[in-house]
């Protein structure tokens, strides 16, 4: 098969970036090695408002609409409630379907149940090769964090650059998660909780997603035992879970590093995951996967129209509009996890209760956060000095 441009995985950001070129004419592949693009990608599934905005995501992938959150940092908790939606629980296998058929509706292609095991560069192009084989001028890798993209160079993921995550889907009554939960996600921090991380409830309209994660280097027993202890022994949340019956047990890694060096190349660029591009203090993923779709798919359309001669304009790209956040939300991360897990941090303060789930829903960047807080922090600094 020719395309002018094979894109390798259809989650998130292959799709968003298969969608964009498709409409601007380009002839676009998109291979996914699920019958489903995406089908059961392991995730908390919330999806941020700024994402269902910028990429007008139908509420028919909603499996429940937000409208705050609930925070508990040790023994100390808090709720911050929105008069506007703030973002929406999602199904990944049914985000993977709508955002397939709207590639498709564009007239782009996607070949499902194909994994590309092989890409080879050539003067001529680029060849990718699964079950079948695919000529092509430019690449697309979207296929997640362990990307093909790596694999040539002997490139790996070191354990301080991934957060290991696990996770039950738990079946409950949709009144009993009306009444528990409402429209809020709810986020837990403590050592107690993760090693070096956090636990989330994300509730759907008939199940709960309760998860925890933690920075893979900081793991040193298994972290199961941590979700086990959160859902049969944690004071707050076994109430909650009364007649749950579990439905699935899920473990996967996601990328807590930044922005990776190299993420382009002449005739390749890689996305989402593949390039690293989740926050590492929230774990947000998808909308970052989805913008580095859109921006790949900028810099392909100009690409083709200057002879494939302008692909690393990619790297600055992603790096001028979304590093700088990727980058705070580790500095951030080391600062409030350090001391045991964020307990030590005092959230009794109503601007930064506000500040850390406006993080939390992505209303505001780290960067914001930070200048935000700052006054409050050397306001805490000069009161302990002088008492
Ligand atoms: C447990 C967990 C919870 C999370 N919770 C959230 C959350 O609540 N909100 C949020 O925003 N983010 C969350 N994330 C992060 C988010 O899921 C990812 O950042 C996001 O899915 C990245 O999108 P992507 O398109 O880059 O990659 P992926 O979604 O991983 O998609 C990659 C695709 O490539 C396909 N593929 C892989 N290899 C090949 C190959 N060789 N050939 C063909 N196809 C291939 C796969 O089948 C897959 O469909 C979570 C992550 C985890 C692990």
């Amino acid at each position: 098969m020719r395309a002018d441009v094979v894109i390798v995985g259809g989650g998130p950001a292959g799709l968003i970036c298969g969608e964009h070129l498709a409409k601007a004419g380009l002839r676009v592949v998109v291979t996914d090695k699920r019958e489903t693009p995406n089908r059961e990608k392991p995730c908390g599934g919330m999806l941020t408002e700024r994402a269902v905005k910028k990429f007008r995501i139908s509420l028919d992938v909603a499996e429940r609409e937000l409208y705050g959150v609930a925070v508990s940092v040790g023994d100390k908790q808090f709720n911050v409630d929105y008069h506007e939606r703030v973002g929406m629980n999602v199904d990944r296998t049914k985000l993977g379907l709508y955002l397939a058929e709207r590639v498709e509706g564009e007239g782009g292609v996607i070949v499902r149940g194909e994994k590309v095991n092989e890409v080879l560069f050539s003067s001529q192009g680029v060849s990718c090769h699964g079950n079948g084989s695919y000529e092509c001028d430019a690449v697309v890798f979207a296929d997640g964090v362990f990307s093909l993209s790596r694999r040539s160079s002997g490139w790996k993921w070191r354990r301080d650059q991934l957060g290991l995550c696990v996770q039950y889907i738990i079946e409950v009554s949709e009144g009993n998660i009306d009444m528990l939960f409402g429209d809020r996600n709810f986020f837990y921090y403590g050592s107690e909780v993760s090693p070096f991380g956090y636990a989330w409830i994300f509730p759907r309209r008939n199940s709960l997603v309760v998860g925890v994660g933690a920075l893979l280097s900081k793991v040193k027993v298994p972290l199961k035992n941590y979700l086990d202890h959160l859902v049969r022994g944690h004071p707050l949340v076994k109430p909650k879970l009364k007649g749950g019956r579990i439905l699935k047990f899920e473990t996967a890694v996601v990328p807590l590093s930044g922005l990776l060096k190299t993420i382009c190349g002449e005739r390749w660029i890689a996305l989402g995951d593949a390039a690293g591009a989740v926050s590492a203090i929230t774990g947000e993923g998808m909308y970052f996967a989805m913008e580095s779709g859109r921006m790949g798919a900028e810099t392909i359309i100009e690409s083709y129209e200057e002879e494939w001669n302008c692909m690393t304009k990619y790297g600055e790209r992603l790096r001028r509009e979304i590093g700088g956040e990727l980058k705070w939300s580790l500095w951030l991360r080391d600062l409030f996890l350090k001391r045991r897990g964020g307990e030590s941090l005092d959230v009794t303060s109503k601007l930064l209760q506000r500040l850390v789930s406006d993080l939390l829903v992505g209303r505001k960047g780290c960067r914001r956060v930070i200048l935000e807080a700052l006054p409050l922090v050397a306001l805490r600094r000069v009161r302990a000095v002088l008492r």
